[in-house]
Parts: C-alpha cells; sequence; structure tokens
C-alpha cells in the first residue's frame, strides 16, 4: 500500500469501537448477512475488559463467572472465525452523512482510509470523569489518577501508583481498585463518598470493601489535594443533607495518592459532529427500541448510550444494534417515533422513544432517581391508562434494572414510565 494514497473501501455497515458492544454489534450484524467492518483506535480489540482482570463477567450472559479478557476473548475468537475486517490503531479524523451513507475518513499506519457505509453503528464506550469536573480545590501535583487510569498501571502496565491511597468516590471501578490496589501491598485510607449512599453495585461495596476492612466514609468528600511535586496529603471534610461542608470537620490524612472514582460519561464526540440528539439525563444518543438514534443510518449501543453495569446487556444492546441495522439498510423503512418519557421519579430510562410500527417487544433498561426501599411498582402511562410492568422490592439508582415488555401501540400516543411507591403491599 502506498502511504500517499487515500484507500477506498465500500461496505454495508461500519461499527466503530470494538469493546464488547462493538463486537457484539459486529457479530451479529455480520450473522445476519451484512458486510460489516470494525474500526478500533487501540491496538487491540476488547475495550475495557482487557484491563478489567477480576471476574463478574458474563453472569448473565453465559452463567459463568469470567475476567474481563475471558469474556472478550470469546467474542474476539467468533469475530475471527466470521472473518469480520478489523481495523485496530485507526483512529477516524471525521465522519461525514452524505444523502444515502457515511463516509469515514481514518488513519492508521499504513496509510489513510476512506470508508463508505450506509449505516454507521457507534459503540465508544464512555470515558471517566476527572478533578475538573468534582470543584476539587488545591494543587494538581503527581499521584492524582482516576480509577481507570489506575487500573491500566496496575493491570497492564505492571506498576503501582501509590502506597498510601485515598480514593475520592464510590464508584464501580474505585471500589475494584480499592480492592485491587490491597492485593499488590498497597493501603487504603478510606473510600470517601459525598453522597449519603454508595454509587457503586451492593455486592462491590461487599466484596471489594467490607471482605478488606477497607472503611467507606459517606457524606464526606475530599476538599483539598496538598503537596507540590507529589501528593503528600488531602483534607476531607462531612457534608449535610444538602451536600454542603461541615465547618469544623475538616480532616488531614496523609496520602501519596488519590484515586477518582467520580463517575463516566458516554464518549459521544462523533455522535455529536452528526448532529445525533443525545439526552441530557443519560449523555448518550436518544434511542428507541432498536439502538437506533434519531438520525437515519445511525445506530448506538453499549456505554455510549448509558453507563452500564454489567457486560451482559452491553452486548446485548450490541446485538440489537447489529441486528437493527441490517434490517434498516435493507429496507429502508420510515420510522413512526413515539416519545417516551419519564417522570421525575427515574433517574433515566432507555429507550427514550418507541417505533410503534417496529418490534413491539420492548427492553427496558432504568434507574429510579432514589432509593425505593418499601416496594414499589414500576408503571408504563399510555394515554388513560396505567399497567404496572414489574414490582421491586427493593430499587437503588446504583442498579440499572431491566423489563422486557409488550407494548400494545397506536399512533400519536406517548408513552410515560413512573415509579410508585406502594408501602409494603408487594
Ligand atoms: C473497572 C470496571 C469494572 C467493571 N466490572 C464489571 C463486572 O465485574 N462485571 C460486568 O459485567 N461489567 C463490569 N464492568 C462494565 C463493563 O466492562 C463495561 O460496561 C463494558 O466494557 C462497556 O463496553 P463498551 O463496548 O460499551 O465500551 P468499552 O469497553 O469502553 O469499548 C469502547 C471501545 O471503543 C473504542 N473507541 C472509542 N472511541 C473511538 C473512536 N473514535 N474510534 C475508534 N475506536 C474508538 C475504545 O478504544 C474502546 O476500545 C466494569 C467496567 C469497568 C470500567
Amino acid at each position: 500500500m502506498n502511504e500517499n494514497t487515500v484507500n477506498t473501501i465500500n461496505t454495508e455497515i461500519a461499527v466503530l469501537g470494538a469493546g464488547p458492544a462493538g463486537l457484539a454489534a459486529a457479530m451479529s450484524a455480520k450473522n445476519n448477512g451484512a458486510h460489516v467492518i470494525l474500526i478500533e483506535r487501540e491496538n487491540r480489540l476488547g475495550g475495557i475488559l482487557k484491563q478489567c482482570i477480576h471476574d463478574g463477567f458474563g453472569l448473565v450472559r453465559y452463567n459463568e463467572k469470567l475476567t474481563g479478557p475471558e469474556y472478550a476473548l470469546r467474542d474476539i475468537k467468533t469475530i475471527k472465525s466470521l472473518n469480520v475486517p478489523a481495523f485496530v490503531n485507526t483512529f477516524v479524523l471525521e465522519v461525514e452523512k452524505k444523502e444515502n451513507s457515511f463516509v469515514l475518513y481514518c488513519i492508521n499506519e499504513k496509510g489513510a482510509y476512506q470508508i463508505e457505509a450506509q449505516a454507521l453503528i457507534l459503540a465508544t464506550g464512555c470515558r471517566e470523569r476527572t478533578d475538573r469536573q468534582i470543584f476539587l480545590h488545591g494543587e494538581r501535583p503527581a499521584g492524582i489518577y482516576t480509577a481507570g487510569l489506575a487500573q491500566h498501571f496496575v493491570n497492564i502496565d505492571g506498576y503501582l501508583p501509590g502506597k498510601e491511597i485515598v480514593i475520592i468516590g464510590s464508584g464501580d471501578i474505585g471500589l475494584i481498585m480499592a480492592r485491587r490496589l490491597t492485593l499488590e501491598g498497597a493501603h487504603i485510607v478510606g473510600v470517601y463518598e459525598v453522597k449519603p449512599e454508595p454509587s457503586g453495585l451492593q455486592r462491590n461495596i461487599a466484596q471489594c470493601l467490607n471482605d478488606f476492612s477497607i472503611p467507606l466514609h459517606l457524606s464526606c468528600t475530599v476538599k483539598t489535594v496538598h503537596g507540590k511535586n507529589r501528593i503528600e496529603g488531602v483534607t476531607v471534610v462531612n457534608v449535610d443533607e444538602s451536600g454542603k461542608e461541615i465547618k469544623g470537620s475538616e480532616k488531614y490524612i496523609t496520602c501519596d495518592c488519590l484515586i477518582l472514582s467520580v463517575g463516566l460519561i458516554p464518549e459521544n464526540e462523533i455522535a455529536q459532529s452528526l448532529n445525533v440528539s443525545i439526552d441530557p439525563d443519560t449523555k448518550g444518543p436518544y434511542v428507541d427500541q432498536n439502538m437506533h438514534t434519531l438520525v437515519d443510518g445511525i445506530f448506538a449501543c453499549g456505554n455510549s448510550v448509558h453507563v452500564h453495569d454489567l457486560v451482559d446487556y452491553v452486548s446485548e444492546s450490541g446485538t440489537i444494534a447489529g441486528e437493527s441495522a441490517v434490517r434498516w439498510i435493507r429496507n429502508k423503512r420510515k420510522r413512526n417515533l413515539i416519545k417516551f418519557s419519564h417522570d421525575n421519579s427515574v433517574l433515566y430510562h432507555i429507550p427514550q422513544f418507541v417505533d410503534f410500527k417496529s418490534n413491539n417487544k420492548i427492553a427496558l433498561y432504568f434507574r429510579s432517581k432514589k432509593t425505593y426501599s418499601n416496594t414499589c411498582s414500576v408503571n408504563l402511562i399510555e394515554k388513560n391508562s396505567k399497567t404496572c410492568l414489574k414490582k421491586f422490592k427493593i430499587l437503588r439508582p446504583s442498579e440499572m434494572e431491566k423489563i422486557v415488555f409488550d407494548a400494545q401501540l397506536q399512533d400519536n400516543q406517548n408513552l410515560m414510565l413512573q415509579i410508585e411507591e406502594n408501602y409494603g403491599n408487594y
């Protein structure tokens, strides 16, 4: 290949990102008879799973407890056996929408590519929130890392980021890193969570903190970072119910490393450059039940749509996106979209739109806005009727729930999701 020429490739479907979502999307598109290309900016397929060497992956899909790399390897083997071309180390510079296709301008060490596809599947995952987004005061010395970066250091590069470590935020990656760093010989001073409840899964609180006697401090946060070249300590402070600092509760803690586990945000620069509408609640594209965004021909799946707790549901959304993209390029039917909203009892839900002439079996994913511990029902409000989709004994914002239901849809009808507290009538 001449490095000065642009290589033109035509395909039916281009999948952007080769984490579990992109791998599942490419497999299902290929299995449904389409020509597919997979594009990944890193040098290996598998996405974030490559660095998640703990187990707990695949419980729903395989009924097995796999590590991240084991889970990814199953899909990578299938992708190879299906002969799906995978471009790794490939960076997408720009995507242009044409009348009936998309043109991806890409570059890798072999040269420049112009890939034309009839449909695009975005499976670009999410990125971590950093210190800039949490108003952390004080210096910015060495020794402050996001939890995912610390995980990369330990599990891929073989470096220990510190020995006396404070973790800010109780997201799942931080909890998993608290255990991982302890096993590698570091001392975790504590996990400090500003909210009154942990934001990670209950099973991670039990297995990663309680089992290792790592203290979790709720309604408490890191106020200031100290140190010039290397971090030397932090000041932590308690907060009241409204999140305001409680004067006089400040405490200095000596540490050589601060790890941030303060949330993830879907990565959607490419979606936005193509005018894909983004849901302010999820920070990912609005999608219908087929993972089709509001731009015809652009599908999205996995953590680029909303942040998942379980990889199994990430793969499931990729499978739906892959088969839907094939169906769409085969008949290009105009969609009839109905808005599916929620009231303020729900933090967010997917899908936010329903194509009422399409598949009526809807896989609904949602998180509650607050913890409901008195049993509650999740209701679907249509025109004048309310249907209870499912009752729950407990609902927590940290745990994504799934309900599959058959919608009897009519044109011009809006749907709304609502959580109603039943106070014991389970
Ligand atoms: C620390 C941690 C622990 C977890 N633990 C568990 C667990 O125990 N059990 C469980 O079931 N789940 C767990 N999860 C969740 C699960 O791993 C993730 O939800 C899942 O990996 C997300 O898959 P994805 O394909 O959407 O994104 P990712 O895995 O992030 O993949 C996205 C891919 O897209 C690529 N990409 C992004 N932008 C571009 C671009 N412009 N061009 C080309 N490529 C691009 C990225 O390089 C990446 O490879 C964990 C997640 C983390 C981070």
